[in-house]
């Protein structure tokens, strides 16, 4: 196991479209022992791993800095006491909110003197008119800002997230906010088309028609938009949400898509072993229970799969990546892909014939442009 996870699952406020595991809270309201009790679970946790030598870290959420600056720096100097000793050249990315409240120069700095590396930014818009509507707490001047912040302090690798199909967006805002993005000078943007999730108050906005959101042809436009000029900037698209410049891709998420094992840490982090899957309770009160009183912490989700699912769950990761995938490969390093093979090669062979897949090396096949659009259609024809 060499990847770690850190969750904190609390932000100032819930945005509209926001179904990830966080609650919206006062910072004053969040317990001070969090950021021990984070430690306290990986010691309870390493009592079965072997030293821990993390070749990434990834501290997301929810709002990390809404531990405070000196919550979060003693948290990650409290991992290297208890022997979290990142490889050197770790990879250890933190995201950050760019409202000025959660956000400062002195967060930074004593980040980076910790060994934080890479800042991933949440930016999802750079029209004022488009965050307000989704209840962002920071404008787009804040958002360039904070980006300048990070790139002075000395952050080598500086990656922002951008929403397309926002409400209130268009086309003219969506090309203005890629320029502006890449105007920025950042290494790696992520791209996510809007999906409207259950519960949330998009949703009931939706159900009352008090919203228009972008139809499918207008979404894949923005997409194809996003894609067009991000190439022309030198950004490659090395997964179907996610550009970079070269030697910029998340190494963190990279090593997660191909099936490599991490620990989470925190509530409703998930942690992979082998073939098992384990999520933690995301009600931070029960997590925290559990972990003062030295037990594990619930789970929401556990477990084991057969090695045939674990086989499939790579396959599709891997096809959402411009490495693609290799039937024959996946059955070399696992040999309960060997069932599959067949079968996987018949479906892409029918998907090559409509333009879906290509084949991009001898045996290895990746999604076209046309294929990324359709994906998810794509993935399930494959595992029929
Ligand atoms: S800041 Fe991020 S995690 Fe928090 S509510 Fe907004 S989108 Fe969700």
């Amino acid at each position: 196991m060499s990847h770690l996870y850190v969750h904190t699952p609390f932000c100032l406020s819930k945005c509209a479209y926001c179904a990830l595991r966080s609650s919206a809270i006062a910072q004053s309201a969040i317990p001070a022992d969090f950021p021990d009790l984070i430690v306290r679970e990986f010691t309870l946790r390493s009592a079965s791993l072997p030293p821990f030598r993390p070749s990434t870290i990834y501290f997301g959420g929810g709002t990390p800095a809404m531990l405070g600056v000196d919550g979060l720096e003693r948290l990650a100097r409290a991992l290297a006491a208890v022997g979290v000793v990142p490889v050197p050249n770790c990879e250890w990315t933190v995201e950050f909110n760019p409202s000025p409240s959660l956000f400062s120069p002195e967060l930074l700095e004593r980040l980076l003197a910790v060994g934080v590396n890479r800042a991933s930014i949440g930016v999802q818009s750079l029209d004022d008119s488009v965050l307000a509507r989704v209840g962002r707490i920071h404008n787009a001047a804040e958002a360039e800002k904070a980006v300048a912040v990070a790139k002075a302090a000395g952050f080598g690798s500086v990656g922002i997230d951008l929403i397309a199909g926002l409400p209130g967006d268009d086309d003219a805002k969506w090309r203005a906010t890629l320029d502006r993005a890449i105007a920025l000078g950042v290494q790696h943007i992520s791209v996510y088309a809007l999906t409207v999730e259950e519960g949330t108050p998009l949703a009931a906005a939706v159900a009352a028609n008090s919203v228009r959101l972008p139809g499918d042809d207008a979404m894949l436009a923005r997409l194809a938009a996003a894609e067009e000029a991000l190439a022309k900037a030198g950004f490659h698209r090395y997964e179907i949400s996610n550009y970079a410049l070269p030697g910029h891709e998340c190494r963190h998420n990279l090593a997660c898509w191909r099936g490599e094992d991490y620990l989470g840490l925190g509530p409703g982090a998930s942690s992979r072993t082998g073939l098992m899957r384990r999520t933690n309770s995301q009600d931070w009160r029960k997590w925290r229970e559990a972990v003062l009183a030295s037990r594990l912490p619930p789970a929401d989700d556990e477990d084991t799969l057969t090695s045939a699912d674990d086989a499939e769950e790579r396959f599709v990761f891997g096809l959402r990546m411009e490495e693609g995938v290799s039937p024959a490969g996946f059955a070399t390093r696992f040999p309960s892909a060997a069932q599959h093979v067949a079968r996987w090669e018949k479906a892409l062979a029918a998907l090559a014939a409509v333009g879906i897949v290509s084949e991009i090396s001898a045996g290895r096949w990746a999604l076209t442009g046309r294929g990324r659009e359709v994906a998810d259609s794509a993935i399930e024809r494959l595992l029929q």
